[in-house]
């Protein structure tokens, strides 16, 4: 049996939703696991049960600001996700996703390290071809409230296929479907989470406008997996590849299906609609099958029992659900 070497891998952004759950995967297979991040949107809740391992640490830095650590393998996920997040400092998003990428980019060059790159569904904006194949270009409002997010992202894209073609450097880009499950915030913002704490406290379960746009939920453990396998992939297979579930729901049923499984017996509200929302998503995998041999196993209906316990401990720790 042959066993695969332990090497020194950075996760930008590991202290967040998606990142503390690929730092938990990657110190399991018994990886040295530097986490950076600055905390803005990510917790140390997330990490705590990783600090107390020898081949975990923490460095809290802005991924905009240069720095010099050594790596073999770099995953860029630093930038927050959620709407509301993204839209607090907009100015500061797009700081941290296009100069965040070519620092990141800039020490995987000196270090002849491989990189991942975060992208993100929003590269395609409000589309016009469903669902998203990766040669889609997009629809993306370049000045919208969003745009600090989409476009940073697409020039983040930009940036490690230029960096491919340049210099030579192993890059690849994870064009990641809005993912869900435990370690989001309760006050993060997003419709998975903000839909479970609504329920779970008995409060309006509030849809922004009529609830008709659509989205495909992926349980966080299967886009880990696909990362993982990305980021071991032969060298061709150099992305961007759409990783995400193509079971696609509505808003509104998306609504009901949580009140239905958290058992609870909030209404249903609609409210304002918000600006430059894309009225549905749903990913082509075809080539994440194909190259990756991946496929999302958890369903909707499972995903969402599984985030709903977790945020029924959470809230009881809070007192307040
Ligand atoms: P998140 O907000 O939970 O995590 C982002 C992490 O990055 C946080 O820990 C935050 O503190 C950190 N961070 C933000 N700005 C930083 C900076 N300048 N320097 C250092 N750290 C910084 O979001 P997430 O859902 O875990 O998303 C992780 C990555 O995956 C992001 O790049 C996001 O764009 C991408 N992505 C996520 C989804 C999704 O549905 N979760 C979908 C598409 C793309
Ligand atoms: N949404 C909603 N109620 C909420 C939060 C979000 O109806 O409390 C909608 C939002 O308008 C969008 C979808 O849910 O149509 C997904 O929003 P989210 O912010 O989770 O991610 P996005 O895919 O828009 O980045």
């Amino acid at each position: 049996m042959t066993v695969a070497p332990h090497k020194r891998i950075l996760v930008t952004g590991g202290a967040g939703f998606l990142g503390s759950h690929l730092c938990r995967a990657l110190v399991e297979r018994g990886h040295d696991v530097l986490c950076v991040d600055n905390l803005s949107t990510g917790s140390e809740r997330n990490i705590a049960p990783l600090r107390a391992l020898p081949n975990f640490r923490l460095l809290r830095h802005d991924v905009a600001m240069p720095f010099l650590v050594e790596a073999d393998e770099i995953y860029n996920l630093a930038c927050p996700a959620s709407p509301r997040q993204y839209q607090t400092d907009p100015v500061q998003t797009t700081r941290t996703s296009v100069v965040g990428a070519l620092n990141l980019l800039g020490l995987a060059r000196r270090q002849g390290a491989r990189i991942l790159q975060a992208s993100t569904s929003e590269v395609y904006g409000n589309p016009d071809v469903h669902p998203q194949p990766e040669d889609y270009c997009g629809r993306v409002d370049p000045i919208g409230p969003r745009a600090c997010y989409d476009e940073g992202k697409r020039c983040a894209e930009t940036l490690c296929m230029d960096h491919r073609r340049q210099y030579g450097l192993t890059v690849r880009i994870a064009r990641i479907f809005n993912t869900y499950g435990p370690h989001m915030r309760p006050d993060d913002g997003r419709v998975v989470s903000n839909f479970i704490v609504q329920a779970l406290a008995g409060s309006p379960i509030s849809i922004y406008g009529d609830g008709s746009q659509t989205r495909s939920f992926c349980y966080v453990d299967d886009t880990v997996a696909a990362l993982l396998r990305l980021m071991e992939a032969p060298g061709h297979v150099c992305g961007p590849v759409n990783v995400g579930n193509p079971e696609e729901v509505s808003m509104r049923a998306l609504a009901e299906t949580v009140r239905a499984l958290t058992g609870s017996r909030s209404e249903i509200i609609h409210l304002a609609a918000v600006c430059d929302d894309p009225q549905r998503r749903r990913p082509d995998i075809g080539m994440a099958q194909r190259e990756l041999d991946w496929s999302p196993q958890v369903g909707l209906r499972e995903g969402l029992e599984r985030t709903i316990e977790y945020f029924r401990g959470v809230l009881a720790e809070e007192g307040t659900g």
